[in-house]
C-alpha cells in the first residue's frame, strides 16, 4: 500500500473574516511557504478550511515541516496525514498502513469519520464502522473504546482525496502574520518585550523592532542576546528587521541635566520618540511595548500616560493585564525564558534612578526636557542607528 503523506492543516479565525477571508488566506498560504522553503519544494493548497502541503520528490523532513508549520499564525489545528483516493479499499487499507505503528501498540481505538463531500457514496456512520471492522481483522489484540480510546483513526473524505490520521495536534493560532498591517515592537533583553512581540505578531502584524543600546555601558553581548531573543520570535514571526540606536549620549545628557528621580520616564519618552520616528519612516501603524500595569515605576498608569503622550501612534500593550508568573509561561513555551535571564546588563538599568518618581506630572517631565537639545540628540541617534535582518533559526 503507498500513499502520500501530506501536512494537514486547519485554518483557524481567519475563516470568520467575511469579504476579507481571500486575503487573509493568501497570507496565510505565503507564511506557510516561506515557513517550509528551507525543507525543499511543496504543493500547497486550501480547500473548505484545510490546507494540505505535499511535498515534492522523496525524503522530505516530515518531521521538522510539522513542527515548522505548527508555528504559522493562523492555523488552529495540524496534523500528519496519509491521502488516498476517495475509494473504499483504498482507505481501508490506507488506515492499516498509516497508522501501523500506532494501532500494533495500541490497546483501543475508535474511528471517526467526516465527509465532507457529500456525493461520497458512504455517510459517517457507515464509513465508521467498516473501518472498524477491517481494523480489527488486521489487527485482533486491538478492542474497540469510543470514550477513551488510546488511538482514534480519523477518516476525512475530502473534495479530491480521502485523508487519514491520528490525533490532531494545536496550530499556532492568531492570524496570519502580515494580516493586520505593521508594527515596530521596542525590544529589550528582558522576559517581557519578546513574549509582547510574539501576542501581537499572533495577531496578525508584521513585526519590525527597536533596541537602544548604550555602549560601554551595555557590551556587545547584551545586543547579541537581543539578535537571539529575536531569532526566537522570528520562529513564529518570520524575518523581523533590527533597527539597534545608539542611546548613551541622549541618556548622558539626561544624567547631567535633568533631576535624577525622572531620568527613566524622561529616557522611556525619548525611546518613544526614535522608536516613532524609524516605525512611521516604516509604515507602522502602532508601537509595541513589553510593559504590564505596576510592574516597576515607570509603568504605573500615570508614568504610562507620559510616555504616551509623546506619541501619535496607538502604543499596544498585550501585557498590560497579565501577572508576571504568566508572562514567564508563555517566555518558556515560545523558548525566549532561558536567554532573557542571562544576567547581561540593559540600558536601562545602567542609568536607573535611586527613588524613581512613580506618579510624574507631565509639566515636570517637559520642564526637564527643555533643559535637552532633543533635536540634535534624535537626529544623532538616527543617523547612527544600524539594521539587522533577523530570521528564525535554522533558516
Ligand atoms: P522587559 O522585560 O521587556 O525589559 P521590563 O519589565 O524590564 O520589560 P522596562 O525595562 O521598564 O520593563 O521596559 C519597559 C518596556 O520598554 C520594555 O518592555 C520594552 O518594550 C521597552 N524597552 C526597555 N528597554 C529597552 C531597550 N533597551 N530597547 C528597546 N526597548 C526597550
Ligand atoms: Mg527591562
Amino acid at each position: 500500500m503507498t500513499f502520500d503523506e501530506v501536512l494537514l492543516l486547519k485554518v483557524g479565525e481567519t475563516i470568520l473574516k467575511g469579504q476579507n477571508r481571500r486575503s487573509f488566506e493568501e497570507q496565510l498560504l505565503k507564511n506557510l511557504r516561506r515557513a517550509l522553503s528551507p525543507l525543499g519544494d511543496w504543493k500547497i493548497t486550501i480547500a473548505q478550511s484545510a490546507v494540505q502541503a505535499l511535498p515534492c520528490g522523496e525524503g522530505a523532513d516530515m518531521d521538522a515541516a510539522f513542527a515548522r508549520a505548527r508555528r504559522v499564525f493562523g492555523f488552529a489545528g495540524a496534523t500528519r496525514a496519509a491521502r488516498v483516493p476517495k475509494e473504499m479499499p483504498a482507505i481501508l487499507a490506507g488506515c492499516a498502513a498509516y497508522l501501523r505503528q500506532e494501532l500494533t501498540f495500541a490497546h483501543t481505538f475508535k474511528c471517526e469519520a467526516k465527509r465532507s463531500d457529500k456525493t461520497f457514496p458512504f455517510r459517517s456512520p457507515q464509513l465508521c464502522e467498516q473501518a472498524g471492522e477491517s481494523l480489527l481483522q488486521e489487527f485482533p489484540h486491538l478492542k474497540v473504546d469510543v470514550r477513551q480510546p488510546d488511538v482514534t483513526v480519523y477518516i476525512e473524505v475530502r473534495e479530491q482525496h480521502a485523508f487519514l490520521h491520528a490525533d490532531q495536534a494545536r496550530g499556532a493560532g492568531g492570524l496570519p502574520v502580515g494580516s493586520a498591517g505593521d508594527a515596530a515592537v521596542l525590544i529589550s533583553g528582558g522576559i517581557d518585550s519578546p513574549v509582547a512581540a510574539w501576542m501581537m505578531a499572533r495577531r496578525g502584524l508584521r513585526l519590525m523592532a527597536v533596541h537602544f543600546a548604550s555602549p560601554p555601558y551595555t557590551s556587545e553581548r547584551a545586543e547579541e542576546k537581543v539578535h537571539r531573543l529575536l531569532s526566537k520570535v522570528a520562529n513564529y514571526a518570520g524575518r523581523i528587521r533590527l533597527f539597534v540606536v545608539p542611546f548613551t549620549e541622549y541618556q548622558e545628557q539626561i544624567r547631567e541635566r535633568c533631576p535624577e528621580e525622572l531620568a527613566t520616564l524622561l529616557m522611556r519618552r525619548g525611546m518613544m520618540r526614535i522608536a516613532q520616528t524609524l516605525a512611521l519612516r516604516e509604515n507602522c501603524g502602532a508601537l509595541i511595548t513589553g510593559e504590564s500595569l505596576g510592574q516597576v515605576a515607570s509603568q504605573t498608569m500615570q508614568a504610562l500616560a507620559c510616555t504616551d503622550s509623546v506619541t501619535t501612534l496607538p502604543v499596544f500593550r498585550p501585557l498590560i493585564g497579565t501577572d508576571k508568573d504568566e508572562t514567564v509561561a508563555l517566555a518558556r513555551k515560545i523558548g525566549t525564558f532561558e536567554l532573557s535571564i542571562l544576567p547581561y546588563e540593559d540600558c536601562c538599568t545602567v542609568f536607573t534612578p535611586r527613588h524613581p518618581r512613580t506618579k510624574p506630572k507631565p509639566a515636570a517631565l517637559e520642564a526637564a526636557e527643555a533643559k535637552l537639545e532633543l533635536e540634535p540628540l534624535m537626529a544623532r541617534a538616527l543617523e547612527h542607528t544600524v539594521l539587522h535582518a533577523i530570521d528564525g533559526e535554522n533558516r
